[in-house]
């Protein structure tokens, strides 16, 4: 049987811990899920052009490769048909609750497991139900962030979020404006300007990016892939190393920096004659302290004829369109393609460990997990893409399936000695190391992003190499963990 487990999200994360049970033989999991289908942010951003700027050989689970990619980097749709493809191969379905989303988990010391009350999401009935572990899988960006910008509800046409696309709305020929020049916008924004009669592109700042290599497989390529399995594996080895040797370097501040600023520039150059244009276009901040963006439309998009990209400040929006401090522009829709809560990890769960101990209360200066997994005062509670995980050079699925495969060694523990809880003195000592490293990481350096929290602490980002990340989470170490016997 084994330990009973809740799984909250069905997205990778939620998919590869519930594969790992499936296979382990632990058929006592449930996972829980707020929308109508599993794939989380590749279900959500649906928005034109999405897709992923790392190769999907390597955004994808090691053990269960997939020959039919059409392309180096597909689009949004493959890679949800992907998801859907794993749930069905392993016949996880039937473990799936959707449109059931957890609004809280408290921790039952008495009885040492966790009372899971989720709710319908469409008639608002909630239940409760008792799990000895809780795993979270709702990752980091899957809240829509939405500026306060004063007058958004006065606007008079459609508006949207990146991440919601509003599908019902045809934006053929219409004025258009998009707010913000981060991965979002720099995917929809090459369709839209093709299908909008005028489209202004709001930038507050300006994007260090870099071409996105992408070809189709033809048909010769895929059968090799299909009939030569290792040659995907060394193909998903060369792309990570590739990531790991030249990208985290450049993160890092090392030899690679120059390189990466150099090819930046290249490419700009390259795609933007027009010098005025090319300028506003220049970052003023170091490579990689914010995400670098990974595309080769973007520029050419912005330098169409039907295309502005406005650096006024934005004052407000207006029912005719967005005003700035030099006029108003006149749009017939807004996408905002302006990111998401990042910072609130877990939000808006409530989560209560020991004593009734709030998760965001202890978080209240930070998000903070011991290897980003566990956090003190919550037995059994562990995390998925938690603080300190996210990646600026490599892929989030890599990251995903060390810490799937340290709960996993978690459960024989747990099961053996009850529930676990990692000592105050373990999460010190991480929390010195991560500091210390984090030092040398672009990040600290003088732009804002979402890696970090209001007060400026990096909370997002993993700031070691990918294989020392392996390495830590290989197995659970007994000694960092309290064991309730
Ligand atoms: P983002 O990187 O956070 O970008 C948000 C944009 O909105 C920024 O340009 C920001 O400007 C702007 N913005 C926010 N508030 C604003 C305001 N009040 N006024 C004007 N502009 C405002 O969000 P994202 O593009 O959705 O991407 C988030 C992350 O998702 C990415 O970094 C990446 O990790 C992931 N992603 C990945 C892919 C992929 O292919 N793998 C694709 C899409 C997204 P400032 O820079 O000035 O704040």
């Amino acid at each position: 049987m084994g330990p009973t487990v809740a799984i909250i999200g069905a997205g990778f994360g939620g998919l590869c811990m519930a594969i790992q049970l499936h296979r382990a033989g632990i058929g006592s999991f449930t996972v829980f899920e707020k929308g109508d289908d599993v794939g989380g942010t590749w279900r959500d951003n649906t928005y034109p052009g999405a897709g992923c700027d790392i190769p999907s050989h390597l955004y994808s689970f090691s053990f269960e490769r997939y020959s039919s990619w059409t392309r180096r980097y597909p689009g949004q749709p493959e890679i949800l048909g992907y998801l859907e493809e794993c749930a069905d191969k392993y016949g996880l379905r039937s473990r799936i609750r959707l449109n059931t989303e957890v609004v809280s988990a408290a921790y039952d010391e008495t009885l040492g497991r966790w009372r899971v009350r989720a709710a319908d999401v469409a008639e608002g009935r909630e239940s409760e139900e008792l799990f000895d572990v809780v795993v979270s899988a709702v990752g980091q960006l899957n809240r829509p962030h939405l500026p306060e910008i004063p007058g958004m509800s006065s606007f008079a046409g459609p508006s949207f979020h990146s991440a919601r696309w509003d599908h019902s709305q045809d934006l053929t020929g219409r004025r258009v404006a998009v707010i913000g020049t981060g991965s979002s916008a720099a995917q929809l924004i090459p369709p839209v300007a093709e299908a909008a009669g005028h489209l202004d592109v709001f930038q507050r700042t300006p994007n260090w990016v870099i071409p996105k290599p992408d070809a189709a497989f033809n048909r010769a390529a895929r059968a090799v892939f299909h009939h030569l399995p290792f040659t995907q594996r060394v193909y998903r080895e060369w792309i990570y190393r590739y990531a790991e040797g030249t990208l985290y370097r450049a993160l890092a501040g090392g030899w690679s920096t120059g390189l990466l600023r150099k090819r930046a520039l290249d490419h700009l150059h390259a795609q933007v004659p027009d010098p005025e244009l090319r300028a506003k276009l220049t970052p003023d901040y170091p490579i990689g302290c914010k995400r670098v963006v990974i595309d080769s439309a973007f520029y050419p998009a912005l330098t169409r004829q039907n295309v502005d990209v406005v650096t006024d400040r934005i004052v407000r929006i207006v029912p005719e369109g967005v005003e700035t401090e030099t006029g108003i522009r006149e749009a017939d829709a807004i996408v905002y393609a302006t990111g998401f809560l990042t910072t609130e990890f877990l939000v808006p769960m409530e989560i209560a460990g020991r004593q009734g101990r709030r998760l965001h209360d202890e978080w209240k200066d930070g998000a903070e997990a011991y290897l980003g997994i566990a956090v003190p005062n919550f037995p059994n509670l562990f995390l998925l893409y938690g603080p300190n995980t996210n990646l600026g050079h490599n892929s989030i699925v890599f990251m995903i399936e060390c810490q799937v495969r340290y709960i996993m060694g978690c459960l024989p523990q747990l099961t053996e000695r009850g529930p676990m809880e990692v000592r105050p003195e373990a999460m010190d000592t991480w929390r010195r190391a991560l500091d210390r490293a984090m030092d040398h990481m672009v990040w600290q350096a003088g732009c804002a992003s979402w890696y970090k929290n209001a007060a400026g602490r990096v909370t997002n980002n993993w700031p070691g190499s990918t294989p020392l990340y392996r390495r830590l989470t290989r197995e659970p170490r007994p000694a960092a963990f309290r064991f309730a016997r």
